[in-house]
């Protein structure tokens, strides 16, 4: 007899992560009056992979899982993308993610282009077990499109240097022998660069920093909210207190929110979060939403968790001055414009976010040469990286009368068009 069987793939979440990063390609390509083949061959990825996993559970049943890799450009070098492991994770969120990596390694002028992968799946509901099985499932499958000169993966939300070591090891297994520089965030152990851990973070404190300068804002003392609490949210907490001084009066995870108007303690929350999985339900706070936490009064807000979290919906009641976007396109083109009009700095989220990917690349240059840089010198080469594009994307912005997204994809769709044409793929 036939059961009914439950969807196992979501249908594509609204806004579609994919056309908001198609709209936002289409403003930059009109401005740039972008030769017309190159706008069409930016639109859309150069190649992907979906995937059919089964892996075999604790109970002795066998689960099938569905994941994708998508290398959406790769003109400028091999392409480079993080793997999420998330429940709701459909293809056009991994086509988007991708498209936004092809952008976020130009904008900061490292030689890689963009990819993403993707599993759908709940790794909170899973035995360490069954991760390690999904994640060396997920290489045996893609690991034919990976490659040192091809596409080289690293962590993204939910996934961790454990998986990454493992998704190596599953890696030197199909070739027969080590090729660490293929996955980045490793633990330190198996070939991870220093530093790499709290980059995305780093990266996105020196730009706030910059921004500081521009907008002579003060920011030791400025009251923050931190919306989500993974490796970028969690980190931002801290070195946004260490590095510029920030008061961070309000953070957030998947389960809710917690507030206090004298501040909260770093070591306070992460210690709370790891006895207890969530950050919510710390004595001497009051509990907040998500979306509370976004329209509260503060000096810096710092979305680091999901795409499509400041829509039309929310937008003029962010009051803000900044926006830290640390998570990948938490704005959507209609709350952009109405941040821009409202006079809120948005440090845009392929800009701000690049610390990640950059030391990545850092990681993959020391396990070329197998020799190992400190992290202070890890630390220096970052801030390098992150000023330059920081600075670029502002001037720009300044020039062009645009806001600071659309002049990011001016700075980066010019320099994936200029290797587009150099290497002839249009007339
Ligand atoms: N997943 C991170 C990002 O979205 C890092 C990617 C990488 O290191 O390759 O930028």
């Amino acid at each position: 007899m036939a059961t009914a069987v439950k969807p196992d793939i979501k249908l594509e979440p609204s806004p579609n992560p994919f056309e908001v990063a198609q709209q936002q390609l289409d403003e930059a390509a009109e401005l740039l009056e972008l030769d017309t083949a190159i706008h069409h061959l930016l639109r859309w990825p150069l190649r992907e992979l979906h995937v059919t996993l089964p892996v075999r559970m604790d109970d002795g049943s066998t689960k099938i899982f569905h994941g994708f890799r998508v290398q959406y450009n790769d003109a400028r070098g091999p392409t480079k993308g993080g793997i999420r492991f998330h429940p709701d994770e459909t293809i056009d969120t991994v086509r988007a993610l991708a498209a936004w990596m092809t952008w976020k390694t130009a904008v900061v002028d490292i030689p890689l282009g963009g990819a993403k992968g993707g599993v759908i799946c709940n790794p909170k509901e899973l035995s360490d077990g069954e991760l390690e099985r999904l994640s060396r499932a997920y290489i045996r499958q893609v690991g034919r499109m990976l490659g040192l000169k091809k596409d080289i993966p690293a962590p993204d939300v939910y996934t961790t240097p454990q998986i990454m070591a493992w998704m190596a090891d599953e890696y030197a297994f199909m070739k027969g022998y080590n090729e660490f520089g293929v996955i980045t965030g490793k633990p330190l152990a198996l070939g991870g660069s220093a530093g790499r851990e709290d980059a995305t973070a780093r990266g996105g404190i020196y730009c706030l920093r910059e921004a500081g300068k521009i907008l002579d804002i003060q920011l030791d003392g400025a009251t923050t909210a931190i919306q989500g609490y993974g490796n970028a949210g969690s980190f931002a907490h801290k070195l946004g207190a260490e590095l510029v001084g920030l008061k961070v009066v309000a953070v957030s995870d998947s389960r809710g929110g917690i507030y206090s108007k004298d501040g909260l303690n770093y070591s306070d929350v992460l210690a709370h979060k790891q006895n207890t999985g969530s950050v919510i339900d710390l004595p001497g706070t009051e509990a907040i939403t998500n979306d509370a936490l976004l329209e509260l009064d503060v000096t810096v807000s710092i979305p680091a968790a999901l795409e499509s979290v400041c829509t039309v919906r929310n937008a003029a009641d962010i009051p803000a001055k900044i926006i830290v976007e640390l998570a990948n396109g938490p704005t959507t083109p209609e709350a952009d414009k109405i941040l821009y009009k409202a006079g809120t700095y948005v440090i845009p989220d392929f800009v701000c976010n690049a610390g990640g990917v950059t030391v990545s690349y850092f990681e993959m240059v020391q396990n070329a040469y197998n020799y190992y840089w400190t992290e202070q010198l890890v630390h220096e080469r970052l801030d390098e990286k992150m000023t330059a594009a920081f600075h670029a994307v502002h001037d720009v912005a300044q020039v062009y009368n645009v806001h600071n997204r659309l002049a990011a994809y001016l700075v980066a769709v010019n320099r994936v068009a200029e290797a587009v044409k150099l290497r002839g793929w249009v007339a």
